[in-house]
């Protein structure tokens, strides 16, 4: 039998098992650092396969380790998100969120599913490979900080320093069954920033006695798209969305300030730097002439760095791929406009692959391909990704991707 022959017996006979697990996590989502139930079903799901198990001090993740039959030879990370987001699930799925305002609506259920099968496989099958592996349950992707953290709680210093690091991540912008690779820059580098105009409030009928920010918040919006248009050289990525504006109280009240949210998204460090050069540059002018009585604050509170994926890396890892997948079942790629904080693990310096996981129901797919529409992209209540083959495909992978890093000699 071959390699990808037994890999489909293995995924067969715990897929049953590991879409209930799907089921339940899907169920009871939970939203950021602290996730304790996610990791209590975590923990209870990979509590007899042989791990050394270690729960998160100040964060709920877990790390699992597990070493081959020559403990010797490459260390992998396999990393899987456990947080869910606040989002109202309008799926129609019959396991849908059982947790008002809370959804596992970027399917990071499916990826913890796929860990827990794939240790298993790899625990089941441990004498066949060489090296030593690590399983991460990591909360707060979401909110870009739940690597940040890890890292910070010792996740390379107190366990064995990786090797490699790997992820996956569910989408709909491929069909089911199918994988994507892109070699070099994944996605983006993203930036969240508040930004507070300050003005003089006043009485609605008096504009000659305020200043108002509601005014030079429009002002600021409108320029700040000019930065991508006319700043940035065509052809580079930047994306800035504001996607909050908040001010006023009352039809007839200025009010004194007027705060506004952004994304930035970019490919390049260089494209970034000179983003959010023009922003601060842009909004402060903007304050400026409308005579404003002190400077906008710009809070930068949250960012990540670009995903990068190592191009030799994405190569044997292609290649292993085709192989456990089929030739037909990887498709190169291109990057995305999504963020990510697997990148806190590459800044460590270890050489990192992302994989994107097709999640789209075929037929669906193809019938919206067709009609140049677009499937429920994930974030929306709607995200429901056609989890067999999704799950079967992600199990594959990763087994596939591991017994290739970590050497197994082809037989379970
Ligand atoms: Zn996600
Ligand atoms: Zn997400």
């Amino acid at each position: 039998m071959t390699t990808s022959g037994t890999l489909r017996s293995d995924v067969a006979e715990v897929a049953p098992e590991l879409t209930d697990l799907r089921h339940r996590l899907h169920r009871a989502p939970e939203i950021g650092l602290q996730l304790p139930r996610t990791q209590e079903t975590l923990l209870e799901a990979l509590g007899d396969l042989g791990l050394e198990l270690t729960l998160g001090q100040s964060v709920t993740s877990i790390t699992g380790v597990l070493r081959g039959g020559r403990s010797t030879g490459t260390a992998v990370l396999l990393r899987a998100d456990m947080d869910a987001l606040p989002v109202q699930e309008r799926s129609g799925e019959p396991f849908s969120s059982e947790i008002d305002g809370a959804m596992h609506a970027c399917g990071h259920d499916l990826h913890m599913s796929a860990l827990v099968a794939s240790a298993g496989i790899m625990a089941r099958s441990k004498d066949a490979w060489h090296g030593t592996l690590m399983l991460i349950g990591q909360p707060a992707e979401e909110t870009i900080s739940g690597a940040a953290a890890m890292v910070q709680g010792g996740l390379f210093t107190r366990f064995p320093r990786p090797d490699v690091v790997l992820a996956l991540h569910v989408g709909n912008e491929l069909p089911a069954g199918k994988v994507g690779i892109v070699p070099g820059i994944y996605n983006t580098n993203a930036d969240s920033l508040r930004i507070t105009i300050y003005g003089k409030g006043g009485h609605g009928s008096a504009p000659h006695t305020t200043v108002d920010p509601i005014v030079t918040a429009a002002r600021t919006i409108l320029a700040l798209q000019t930065i991508s248009s006319r700043e940035v050289k065509p052809g580079e990525l930047a994306v800035i969305t504001v996607g909050y504006i908040n001010a006023g109280t009352k039809n007839n009240i200025i009010p004194d300030q007027a705060e506004l949210g952004l994304t930035v998204r970019t490919y390049k460090a260089e494209v970034r730097k000179q983003v959010l050069a023009a922003i601060t540059r842009i909004t402060n002018a903007e304050a400026q002439a409308a005579g404003a009585p002190r400077a906008p604050s710009i809070d930068r509170y949250e960012m990540t760095d670009a995903v990068y994926n190592d191009p030799a890396l994405a190569q044997q890892l292609r290649s292993a791929l085709e192989s456990t997948l089929s030739k037909d079942n990887v498709i190169m790629t291109a990057p995305i406009t999504a963020s990510e904080d697997f990148s806190a693990f590459i800044a460590q310096g270890i050489p990192g692959f992302y994989l994107s996981l097709g999640g789209a129901n075929p037929e669906q797919y193809a019938a919206a391909t067709a009609a140049g529409t677009h499937l429920p992209s994930n974030h929306s209540a709607l995200f429901a990704p056609a989890v067999d083959p999704a799950l079967h495909t992600a199990i594959a992978a990763e087994v596939g991707m591991l017994r290739s890093l970590l050497k197994a000699d082809g037989r379970t």
